[in-house]
Formats: structure tokens, sequence, C-alpha cells
């Protein structure tokens, strides 16, 4: 196994760009979101504003219908699309163009909202950011990584990484499976833990920011919206994925000394994004 190459600050000034002072929200990225199921709407909720936070232009989120109170008054500043159905997605279809896609944070597994999952993959070919029960659907029926585009972003917790590439023994058995799983596929896996690291083919890469502070609910799912509107913005895949990782853990830097780790929560990451960038 090779040497990681850490994510620090010199890596990541190599990478972030300049704020172009004549942009503007059309061209700064569009981002979609498609996610939740009746009682979790939260995780499309933090996933969004975390988009927004990370810059890109417009954040639109794809939800079943008993979201849609719920997003347009929490989140103003983000367009909501939804489903037929109430409670859970079962046809994602929609007449906007995104820069880039996240599916998955709060999803669920229903039956119809995995067929709506395989229907969607035939046709997409947006960058794509797979996360939570869209990776889980994805786990059991392996053979639709054929239909995911290629430089399409994994972000697996250690439980969700593995009912993707099998269990491990050792820690060298666990890099050997998520190399020959991400060559396979031509897929960026973002092994979510502490340290995070990252698989792009082979090439190994592991993240310097972060604390336990994180281990709460919904920080995942921030972390797919920032990753989302990075990938929105036009910034290569890996790269995407390395700053999102990055500033992600950052965020839980900065916070600590003001909310401890007891306290801090996944709102306190899409708080502190700003100072994170700064
Ligand atoms: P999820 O389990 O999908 O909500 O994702 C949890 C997020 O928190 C990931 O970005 C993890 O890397 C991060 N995280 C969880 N526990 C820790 C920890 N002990 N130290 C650093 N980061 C952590
Ligand atoms: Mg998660």
């Amino acid at each position: 196994m090779t040497n990681p190459i850490y994510i620090d600050q010199k890596e990541i000034l190599k990478r972030l760009k300049q704020p172009d002072k004549h942009t503007h929200k059309g061209i700064q990225g569009h981002a979609l979101i498609i996610g939740g199921s009746y009682g979790k709407i939260g995780a499309v909720s933090l996933s969004s504003k975390a988009a927004l936070k990370t810059g890109c232009g417009l954040v639109t989120v794809f939800i079943p219908k008993c979201g849609y109170d719920i997003l347009q008054i929490s989140i103003p500043e983000v367009m909501v699309l939804t489903d037929n159905q109430e409670k859970s997605i079962s046809n994602i279809t929609f007449d906007i163009t995104p820069q880039a896609i996240g599916i998955g944070p709060g999803l669920g597994q229903a039956v119809e909202t995995q067929n709506a999952l395989h229907q969607f993959l035939k046709t997409n070919k947006t960058p794509l950011v797979i996360d939570a029960d869209a990776l889980n659907i994805l786990s059991q029926n392996k053979e639709w990584f054929s239909l995911v585009p290629p430089k399409t972003i994994l972000t697996p917790h250690p439980k969700e990484l593995e009912r993707l590439i099998g269990k491990w023994h050792f820690e060298e058995e666990k890099m050997n499976k998520a190399i020959s799983f991400s060559k396979q596929h031509e897929i960026i896996i973002v092994m979510k833990g502490a340290p995070t690291q990252i698989i792009d083919g082979k090439t190994f890469y592991e993240n310097t920011t972060g604390n336990a502070a994180l281990a709460t609910a919904g920080t995942g799912d921030v972390l797919t919206g920032m990753i989302t509107s990075l990938l929105a913005q036009a910034y290569e895949p890996i790269s995407a994925a390395i700053l999102g990782v990055y500033l992600h853990g950052l965020t839980a830097d900065i916070a600590l000394p003001e909310t401890g780790y007891q306290s801090f929560i996944a709102s306190d990451v899409i708080a502190n994004i700003g100072k994170a960038f700064l």
C-alpha cells in the first residue's frame, strides 16, 4: 500500500478557485439534492443548506410531497420540486439542468424508491454524488454501477462501505478492496471516518481536519451537500471531494472551543462553513 497524500492547507490552496467578481448566480453552479422520506426530510434540509453555504449559485431539492412546506419555510433560498407520492420518492423526473446532483440523504429504501433510483440512473448523465440510502440500494444491486457516470463520488460511512465492498479484517485489506472497487467502476470513494480517506483509482488521500464532535446525526448529509455544491461549481470531482472533506472537518475544528464535543450538531457544520473558507 502506498503512502497517502495528506489533505492539508497546502493541498487545498492548490485547488481552491478564487471568486470571480463578475460572476452571477446563473453561472455559479446549480446543485440538485434528491432525497428525503417521511420523517427524514431534515436530511435534505441540512444537505441543501450546506450546498448553498458552500458557494453554488442555485440549489433545488427533489423530495416527496410531505417535505414541501418544511423546505420552503425552513430554507427560503432553496427551490423545491416534489415527487407525486406523499411519503417517499417514486419517480425522479425534473425539467431543470443542474451541473451536479447529490442523491441519498434521508431517501429511505421503499420498493418504489429503489425502482425510481434504477430508472434515474439509466438516463442520468449529470455528475453525481451518491450517499446514504442511495448507496445502500446500489450495494444490493451492484450491477447498477455500470449505469453510474465515471468519476461519480460515493460517500460511505464504515457500515455503508462494508455493504459496498464486503467485510475486511485489517486496514490493508480494506484499502485493497476499496482500490479495486474504485478502479472497476471508475469512481471516487470518500471513506468517511476518523480520518476520512479518499480513493481515486490507485491514488489515496487522507484528510487532516475534523474531530470526534462530528460523530453526530446529519453531519454526513451536510458533507454530501458541500461536495455536490463544489461539483456544481465545475471543480474536478477529485477536487470537489478533497475540498469538501477538508472544509467539513475544519468547521468542527473551528467550532470545538465554543461547542465542546458534546453540543456540536450538524447545523454547526453549516454555520461554520464560511469561517472554514476564510
Ligand atoms: P454520517 O455517518 O454519514 O452521518 O457521516 C459522519 C461524518 O462525520 C463523516 O464525515 C465522518 O468522517 C465524520 N465523523 C464521524 N465520526 C468522526 C470522528 N470520530 N472523527 C472525525 N470525523 C468523524
Ligand atoms: Mg450518512
